[in-house]
């Protein structure tokens, strides 16, 4: 579970790890359905690099549907709490 930021405040989505693809070494997607303020959907991408430069885009409505759509065959798994500790401990 992660959270998107909207309406200035956090709202818990979901979050799906994504096959990496460029020069890509980690790339995580947050999904907001809908925000209970505004009632956007919200998706926000994180990238790492090879160099762990870290790229976050945020896409909302229209544009947040388009991305979710491109990238559902790339989804490699959901990343609930255990997953996070678990990574958190790898690293
Ligand atoms: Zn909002």
């Amino acid at each position: 579970m992660g959270y998107v930021h909207c309406c200035s405040c956090l709202h818990s989505a979901k979050t799906f790890v994504l096959k990496n693809f460029d020069n890509y070494q980690y790339i995580k997607m947050e999904y907001l359905d809908h925000c209970p303020k505004c009632n956007h959907t919200v998706v926000v991408l994180t990238k790492i690099d090879s160099k762990k430069n870290i790229s976050v885009s945020r896409f909302t409505n229209v544009k947040a549907l388009k991305i979710l759509k491109k990238v559902k065959k790339d989804i490699l798994y959901e990343l609930n709490d255990t997953n996070e500790i678990k990574n958190a401990e790898v690293n």
